[in-house]
């Protein structure tokens, strides 16, 4: 497709706003007005005392035009015309698509960051209408923010300038899902990589302990993820969880959650191991409780297995499980969706995580007719609206919320908490509320500004042969920490 930008420069925001519509469609962008079948037109004409605001579409043989005007003293000029083209070329694929995107023209992955700025200037209700008249964000998701905004600013609340948080990167999992856009390598391929991987795991976690201390860092919460943590054996967790409990000063430790992931991967043995150090939230993920459905996703894995890991975990202590369902997954539907949050409920998990499944590929929309986005994105709508009424009903109220870009629907992911319960280190994480330091193959270090925003970051190479063959080098890249904390300290 072609996006027309004539008399201005707000390529970057339009170009992402069509990417809510046709997420893998190559855009090509030019300056002058394009003809055809598939082109955007959008033109910014100021006259002496009004600016005209227009946009064309024309898609899938269907062309629709919308054109408005602001004020030249508006006081935000710039950004008006900016929200106003968008409004315009939001309508035009709204009629054509037939498809309407719960979260208007917003495009961030913070909704509820840009909530709570605007409610801190101008109150909740000004936020709340701006979100609904000027972003056509609609009621649910706008009560969305509302509420996670309000649990995120407690959460936060708790870190201090000198917290952190630590991430221990275990890339490896049993299979590989057919949905996953993660660097993760199935144990098929990389079984012969683990030893030398847990080996260098643990230097690295020493060094990072080093570093914590020198610079007087005080921690919070531990996340071990992946991958699948417990694709591990019981004896290589055991190495890895030790090394984290003799070197880290843990008495301010709030969490620490493993990862178990697949329930495949989950056995006594392991759960044992984990609890006994000192873990005290583990999420086990189903994605779905449809067998079918898992067979189609490339698990090798059952509900039942699903239910047995549960009541396994349950037997061995713990206390705070979370669980992780996908909306939108291929050949599931809504009834069967339907099914798997009443099974998963069934189980009292302490907390459910609802992803929107980010889409890899373009054939399932962008195809001729009637674009998939209506049918998909409608049904995976309905499904993360489902859950947030059913989870809710149970008492498992939304605490943190993010968007990921080309999800189905352009949806966004929650996790739903009892009080008490929620995960702090996926909230620190995503508001980047203060240091994290990352250890493993594709762990990415933030270093964060102790009384400000500013954020450097270290990364680890991604795959787990890089990581082990370049170790020496990347262990060079994390004597940054302590130059980082040196020009705080001055
Ligand atoms: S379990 Fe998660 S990380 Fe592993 S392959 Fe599946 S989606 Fe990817």
């Amino acid at each position: 497709m072609i996006l027309t930008t004539v008399n201005h420069d707000f390529r970057y925001e339009l170009e992402k706003l069509c990417r809510i519509f046709l997420p893998f469609e190559k855009i090509e962008i030019i300056d002058t007005l394009a003809e055809g079948n598939a082109y955007a037109n959008t033109v910014c004409e100021r006259g002496e005392e009004k600016t005209r605001l227009y946009a064309a579409l024309s898609l899938f043989g269907k062309t629709r035009e919308y054109e408005t005007e602001i004020e030249n003293n508006s006081p935000d000029y710039t950004a008006d015309c900016e929200r106003e083209i968008a409004t315009c070329l939001y309508h035009c694929f709204c009629d054509i698509t037939g498809y309407t995107p719960p979260w208007g023209i917003l495009t961030g992955v913070r909704p509820a960051k840009l909530y709570s700025r605007l409610a801190s200037a101008n109150g909740g209700e000004d936020a709340e209408q701006y979100f609904k008249e000027k972003l056509l964000v609609s009621d649910e998701k706008i009560s969305l923010c509302r509420e996670t905004n309000a649990s995120e600013e407690k959460i936060v609340s708790l870190s201090a300038p000198e917290s952190f948080s630590l991430y221990i990167s275990i890339p490896f999992c049993p299979t590989r899902c057919s949905y996953c856009s993660f660097v993760s390598h199935s144990v098929e391929h990389a079984k012969k990589l683990i030893p030398e991987y847990v080996k260098l795991l643990c230097e690295e976690l020493k060094i990072t302990a080093g570093y914590a201390a020198r610079n007087h860092l005080r921690l919070e919460t531990i996340y071990m993820g992946g991958g699948t943590p417990t694709t591990l054996t019981a004896e290589q967790m055991d190495t890895v969880l030790s090394v984290v409990r003799e070197n880290f000063d843990l008495s301010n430790l709030r969490e620490f959650t493993v990862e178990a992931g697949r329930p495949d991967t989950i056995t006594r043995e392991k759960l044992e191991v984990i609890k006994k150090n000192g873990v005290d939230r583990i999420s086990i993920n189903p994605q779905t409780m449809n067998d079918s459905v898992l067979s189609a996703i490339g698990r090798r894995h059952t509900a039942e297995e699903t239910e047995k890991a549960f009541y396994l975990a349950r037997e061995c202590g713990f206390d705070n499980i979370n669980m992780d369902l996908i909306a939108g997954l291929p050949t599931d539907t809504e009834d069967s969706f339907s099914a798997t949050l009443d099974r998963v409920l069934a189980l009292s998990p302490e907390s459910i995580t609802v992803h929107s499944l980010a889409l890899k590929r373009a054939a399932t929309l962008s195809t001729e007719g009637e674009l998939p986005e209506k049918t998909v994105g409608d049904m995976a709508k309905n499904m993360v609206s489902a859950a947030r009424s059913r989870i809710s009903a149970a008492g498992i109220a939304p605490y943190y919320m993010y968007r990921q870009s080309k999800t189905v629907g352009n949806l966004e992911n929650v996790g739903y908490s009892l009080p008490g319960k929620e995960c702090l280190y996926n909230v620190y994480i995503m508001d980047e509320t203060h240091t994290i330091l990352a250890c493993g193959a594709s762990a990415v270090t933030k270093l964060k500004e102790p009384c400000g925003n500013f954020i450097e970051r270290i990364f680890n190479y991604k795959y787990p042969y890089e990581y082990i063959n370049r170790f020496g080098e990347l262990m060079e890249r994390k004597a940054r920490i302590d130059s980082f904390y040196e020009t705080y300290r001055k």
